[in-house]
């Protein structure tokens, strides 16, 4: 059987890009640009709880990375580098090699090499860890605590897919092969928005990505910020594979529904046509949804102006209803 140090260099070394240490010393070395800071965050994704054990290997080793690089994004940074870790219950090559291909494809497209990590037996299940390094002006982080009264609230791509993919896959909602093929791309595959990310650092205010539901994600944004807003339900992005959903279905999906890794964020009102510009740049659709309030409150209007009662709230790990 292949050593944990074969699997390593078979699996996950690759040659580091030019200036850098990757896998295979003890620490990977790399530099940033003068003036910039690190922005660094980290992700663990437990079978069963995050993903089904039995997913696509490839899908997984992208999405592994995926929601990582989407925090990146959410701050505006530029991805430097990635450290996998992995806990194994067994040594599954086909697999492996499946994993690693989708987790390297995603690195190379964002420019987030793989430059260390650590791997491990576990009997009790596989779980993933994979930490992301960036580099951002300090200045130009869009940090949560940055929305100002007044700002456009806007919203990257379409929501709602993921969810409905979900509860089909679980079995929460009754079997539907087309509109599980509509919607499957987006929980398996999500793409993460760095190219709008790092276009937006400078020119938005405050951005999130939307991991657990648009509600409870831009609810941290407001709290951190001390301030409230005002969505129109019309103008949120929708997305047509949802066409012909129960309206209170699609609600629910839409405000609530997690696993979205768009970006939502704020920026003032005169840097519309900028932002607009960017995200053309990026190559990613970009919805004003609504605005920032003084008033510390989160309401969703309806077509007449009325807001929402019983807003649905987004994923929380530790409720308990
Ligand atoms: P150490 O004993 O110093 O922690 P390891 O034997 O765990 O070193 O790892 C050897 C090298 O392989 C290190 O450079 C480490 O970063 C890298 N590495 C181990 N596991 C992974 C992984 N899953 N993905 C990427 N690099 C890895
Ligand atoms: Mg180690």
């Amino acid at each position: 059987m292949a050593s944990e140090f074969d699997l390593i260099d078979r699996y996950f070394k690759r040659k580091a890009p030019a200036g850098m240490l990757g896998v295979g010393d003890d620490c990977a070395l790399f530099a940033v640009p003068a003036g910039m800071h690190v922005a660094t965050s980290t992700d663990l994704l437990i079978e069963g709880r995050h993903f089904f054990a039995d997913v696509d290997p490839r899908a997984l080793g992208h999405k592994s990375l995926a929601v990582n690089v989407s925090d990146l994004a959410a701050m505006g940074a530029q991805p430097i580098g990635c450290l996998l870790g992995l806990a194994l219950p067994q040594v599954r090559e086909p697999w492996l090699a499946a994993f690693a291909d989708g987790f390297h494809a995603m690195a190379l497209a964002a420019g987030c090499p793989l430059i260390g990590g650590d791997t491990t037996g576990n009997p009790g299940g596989l779980a993933i860890s994979v930490t992301v390094f960036g580099a951002v002006y300090p200045q130009a982080a869009l940090r949560r605590d940055a929305a100002r009264p007044g700002d456009d609230i806007w919203v990257s791509g379409v929501l709602g897919e993921a969810d409905i993919a979900y509860r089909l896959l679980s079995g929460q909602m009754p079997a539907d092969d087309a509109l599980l093929a509509r919607t499957r791309a987006a929980l398996e595959w999500p793409q993460p928005r760095y190219a709008l990310g790092q276009a937006l650092a400078g020119l938005a205010h405050a951005a999130i990505d939307i991991s657990d539901g648009l509600l409870q994600d831009l609810g941290h944004i407001l709290r951190a910020s001390g301030v409230g807003a005002r969505l129109r339900m019309d103008d949120l992005p929708v997305s047509p594979a949802l066409a012909g959903l129960p309206a209170d279905r699609l609600r629910h999906a839409v405000l609530a529904g997690g696993d979205v890794y768009e970006l939502c964020f704020t920026a003032p009102a005169a840097h519309g046509d900028a932002i607009r510009a960017a995200a053309t740049h990026a190559g990613v659709a970009v919805s004003r949804i609504g605005v920032i309030d003084a008033d510390e409150a989160l309401v969703v209007l309806d077509a007449d102006g009325a807001p929402l009662p019983d807003l649905p709230r987004g994923f929380d790990h530790f409720r308990s209803t």
